[in-house]
């Protein structure tokens, strides 16, 4: 799930605008190489899917059987793995897919819908409000943008830096420059893509039951996106957070970080004992409530620098470079570093990426209010 240079890149273009061991963290790693996918409980599954071949992530969907029918979480990004995830489906259970839950619009989630729905003609796919009016502004017309994401990733290896004034590694540059190859097979797949964005909305909470398996879909509140949802199974206590929870380094660049903490302390009150993240491992267990609180805890650390630092330089999106400059010199972040990344440079690298867009994102909130 490395956050590959094409999906910093994405991110970054869109919102320019508007305790656990050591060990677990490099058990995991933000870069997946391989298809796999586990078996949570009788009749339900998560994949996690490999990177594309434009290094862009791929969000983990899981797939819930009930009697009747089935509800999958997230499509993913790339029709080809959407197919290869519904061929697999098939294998598992004769029902039909009856819902698609999207937990937030981001490509990486979504762009698997129309191979859904082309494949289940009685499909629904249900995602908060807020999602449903952003994957109708920004997913049409992803395919038609593809070149301006090619030029805005040249400039970036040109420059040396991303637009949150990261200095690329040796390791950056090359992902750069193999997402910047990989994006023609990508491209190639998308043009006969149908995009379909959410028809049933919800605002705080809807329950389906499956035939006999009761499914909650929630919005705790807004975090990663403006419609954040995640998906909660009380009886087998499985809660599938999106990005909301992403391991082992968060993605926290864009978003709203105050209120990600309050969603997050929302989402703790439930009664849960396996997390699926958005992108990652499955965290199992007393694994997952400290990774939450390892989560809370930087976060907030950031914010109150950041809020420090606006006082001491001075308000205004001008002051957002010296501000940052100095949140990075006063703030000591090693210890999350080493708990987030542990000693794997990608992690590393990618937790440096997620950390400047904390700043970021955590400056345009905090100077705002
Ligand atoms: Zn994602």
């Amino acid at each position: 799930m490395k956050f590959r240079q094409l999906f910093k890149n994405f991110i970054v273009l869109v919102f320019s605008f508007a305790l656990f061991s050591a060990a677990a963290v490099a058990a995991d790693s933000v870069k997946t190489t391989q298809r796999s996918f586990v078996k949570l409980a009788e009749g339900i599954y998560s994949i996690r899917h490999k990177d594309a071949p434009d290094t862009f992530p791929q969000g983990n969907t899981t797939v819930i059987i009930g009697d009747r029918e089935v509800l999958v979480v997230d499509s993913c990004y790339l029709p080809s793995s959407a197919r290869e995830d519904i061929a697999q489906i098939k294998e598992w259970t004769n029902k039909p897919v009856r819902y698609l839950v999207n937990t937030h619009w981001h490509y990486d989630h979504t762009m698997g819908n129309g191979v859904y729905w082309e494949a289940f003609p009685f499909l629904t796919i249900i995602a908060h409000s807020e999602t449903a009016k952003q994957s109708a502004n920004y997913n049409p017309g992803w395919f038609e943008r593809f070149p301006r994401r090619a030029d805005a990733m040249r400039k970036i290896l040109t420059d040396g830096k991303d637009n949150n004034g990261k200095v690329l590694s040796d390791g950056e540059k090359k992902e750069y420059e193999d997402a910047i190859k990989g994006l023609e097979p990508v491209q190639a797949e998308f043009k006969t893509l149908v995009d379909r964005t959410p028809n049933f909305t919800f605002d705080s909470e809807l329950t389906i039951n499956l035939g006999n398996r009761e499914v909650q879909i929630k919005h705790l509140g807004r975090g990663n996106t403006k419609g954040d949802a995640v998906v909660y199974l009380p009886k087998e206590k499985i809660l599938i957070a999106g990005d909301l929870i992403v391991h082992p380094v968060p993605y926290l660049f864009g978003g709203y970080p105050s209120d990600f903490i309050k969603t997050l302390n929302n989402l703790k009150q439930l009664d849960f004992q396996t997390i699926v993240p958005g992108h990652g491992e499955i965290l199992r267990g007393q694994a997952g409530k400290d990774y939450i609180d390892l989560l809370t805890g930087f976060t907030s650390a950031v914010i109150t620098e950041v809020g420090k630092q606006i006082n001491l330089i001075g308000n205004g999106q001008r002051n957002l470079e010296p501000v940052r400059q100095a949140v990075q010199k006063n703030l000591d972040v090693s210890a999350w570093r080493q708990k987030f990344a542990g000693n794997d440079k990608d992690n590393q690298d990618f937790f440096d990426t997620t950390y400047a867009g904390l700043i970021t994102a955590a400056h345009a909130e905090v100077w705002g209010q």
